[in-house]
């Protein structure tokens, strides 16, 4: 299944998108309970499509890609390396990335990112696949010299609209070996694949819920292969993940 979220006449709602990508069927109700249509029917071009899911946090693995680690000059983390992105970040697609006055240098990531289903707590990596709705894209915009400049990644992390996400929910994914690609006005910009991952994104789940709650709706995003590189204010950005499909955003002056 493809579960997106959209805008139609005013409102937000969640809906089934064809596997030929043309129709939007609404799901009454909500999604992480059951999916059932409600029999109205939208084609794409009619409605505007959100960030797929309300997050109540996103949850960020750091360095999870060792030739990523290096090319920032870390040290590969021995257990994943957490922070938190601020959902107020949350844009979807088509949405515009502003570019904050207090940056001079803001970064693309382009992750996979893991939309949880089911409350998680202490799950071991073998049960995590049970506790995950489906997978889509995110691109964790970072205002590089922020993050080098603070200690901690609020910040940087954290401007609004920083948190591209979409542009579905896809239900039925092997997250194990999926290409992970960044393009800039077309130009490739990262070609990596989730087979490079330090931690999976199996380990990831057990590892999070070991130390906070997850609960059904709130994403994961899972580290970003080596490639990183600044953005400008005109830039169009697109990350996008193999089996899921792609988010683009513009980039905008503040
Ligand atoms: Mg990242």
């Amino acid at each position: 299944m493809r579960i997106a979220r959209y805008e139609y006449e005013g409102r937000a709602r969640y809906g089934l998108v064809d596997p030929e990508g043309g129709k939007v069927r609404e799901i009454a109700g909500d999604p992480f309970v059951r999916v059932e249509t409600t029999g109205d029917a939208r084609r794409l071009e009619e409605v505007r499509l959100l960030a797929p899911v309300v997050p109540g946090k996103i949850v960020a693995v750091g360095l999870n890609y060792k030739d990523h680690a290096r090319e920032l000059g870390m040290e590969i983390p021995e257990e994943p390396m957490l922070f938190l992105k601020a959902p107020s970040a949350l844009i979807g697609p088509g949405g515009e990335i502003v570019y904050p006055p207090q940056s001079q240098r803001v970064d693309y990531e382009a992750e996979l990112a893991v939309v949880i289903g089911r409350v998680a707590k202490n799950v071991k990596e073998k049960d995590a696949a049970a506790y995950i709705l489906g997978y889509t894209c995110i691109n964790d915009v970072t205002a590089r010299d922020l993050q080098m400049k603070d200690v901690q990644f609020a910040r940087s992390k954290g401007f609004d609209t920083f948190a591209p996400l979409g542009p579905w929910i896809v239900t039925d994914f092997e997250p194990t070996e999926a290409p992970v690609r960044c393009l800039v006005n077309g130009e490739v910009r990262q070609d990596g694949n989730t087979r490079e991952m330090i931690a999976s994104v199996y380990r990831v789940v057990e590892y999070i819920s070991s130390n906070m709650t997850l609960f059904p709706g709130d994403v994961i995003a899972t580290g970003t292969p080596p490639g990183v590189g600044s953005l400008r204010v005109g830039d169009v950005v697109t990350v996008e993940v193999g089996g899921i499909g792609a988010i683009t955003n513009r980039v905008i002056a503040a």
